[in-house]
């Protein structure tokens, strides 16, 4: 270290082949890991209003790779989404995603799953039919998924991804709006874009209870969500103070660390079970 600071631009220069160098290999290793079977589906529940009920999971993608360990999934995705190969991996999650849900109706876990979709998967026309066949093939219940995409990359893409919306809407399947409040939304789009929830970002609950402003930004997102005939579900809830404030404020669902951190389905099972009792 006392070394390379006295060559500040070789270190540089270092450290942008290091950050290449990785992306290069995890974007050459993510089609045979997809193969292998090595990425995974985590569930984390969704509770109630109170807290107390489960009512639904949002499923997260996880990477455990023998060589490179744990791969951070902000990672993965941002890697697919620039490498073209988030089509690839979106079919595999989705394939898996309606297994897994077939695999809870097995055990009547009725539940909601909530599924992640990059903005790619929406502009794309072929992937939301994709999509919808299989939750038809495995005759899982269209209003029991919910496909998440993020706020910003929904408005900034209107044109282009309304087709898909319409589609996923049409079906039966829902829409939420994810990280809301973090990017920008049109007022006028949000009444009109056919939308089933908001997902206020953990940025404003992690915070809601010690922060008057954060609470005064969540408490009028769901006066907003009210307003347009849309449910709220709070994420990052990570203390009881947030779960019974939330609660207070009639919030339709809460998700994080506090209930459950996101888990394999067979712990997520054994974990639901254990909740009647
Ligand atoms: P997101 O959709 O906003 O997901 C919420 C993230 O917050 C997840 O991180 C989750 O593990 C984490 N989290 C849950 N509860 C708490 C909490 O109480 N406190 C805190 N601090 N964090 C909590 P994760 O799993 O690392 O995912 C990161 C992002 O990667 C996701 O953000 C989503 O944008 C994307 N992602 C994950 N799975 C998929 C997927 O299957 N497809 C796509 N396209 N994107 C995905
Ligand atoms: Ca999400
Ligand atoms: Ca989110
Ligand atoms: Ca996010």
């Amino acid at each position: 270290r006392s070394e390379s600071s006295k060559v500040p631009v070789q270190v540089y220069n270092d450290e942008i082949s290091d950050f290449a160098r990785r992306r290069l290999d995890l974007l050459t290793a993510l089609p045979p890991a997809i193969e292998a079977g090595e990425l995974e589906l985590y569930l984390q529940p969704q509770m109630n209003s109170t807290g107390q009920e489960l009512v639904g999971a949002e499923i997260l993608l996880r990477w455990h790779s023998p060589r490179f360990g744990p791969v951070p999934t902000g990672e993965v995705i941002e890697i697919a989404e620039n490498a073209g190969l988030i089509d690839l991996l979106s079919r595999y999650i989705v394939t898996q995603a309606w297994k897994t849900m077939q695999a809870l109706q097995e055990r009547q876990l009725t539940i909601t799953c909530s599924i992640n979709l990059s903005v790619q998967n929406l502009t794309d026309s072929h992937f939301v039919p994709f999509a919808l066949a299989g939750i038809r093939e495995h005759a899982i219940p269209m209003n029991r998924v919910i496909f998440e995409v993020t706020e910003t990359s929904m408005m900034h893409n209107m044109e282009a991804v309304i087709g898909s919306l319409l589609q996923i809407a049409n079906s039966g399947c829902h829409i939420a709006l994810d990280d809301f409040g973090t990017g920008y939304s049109s007022l006028a789009y949000l009444s009109r874009l056919p939308i089933h929830e908001l997902k206020i970002d953990g940025c404003f609950i992690s915070q809601m209870v010690s922060s008057q402003n954060d609470r005064g930004i969540v408490q009028n997102t769901l006066k907003l969500a009210r307003t347009l005939n849309l449910e709220a579900v709070a994420e990052g809830v990570e203390d009881n103070n947030t779960r019974e404030l939330l609660s207070q404020l009639s919030c339709h669902r809460q998700q994080g660390y506090l209930f459950a951190r996101p888990m394999p389905l067979e712990k997520f099972c054994d974990w639901a079970t254990a909740q009647h009792h």
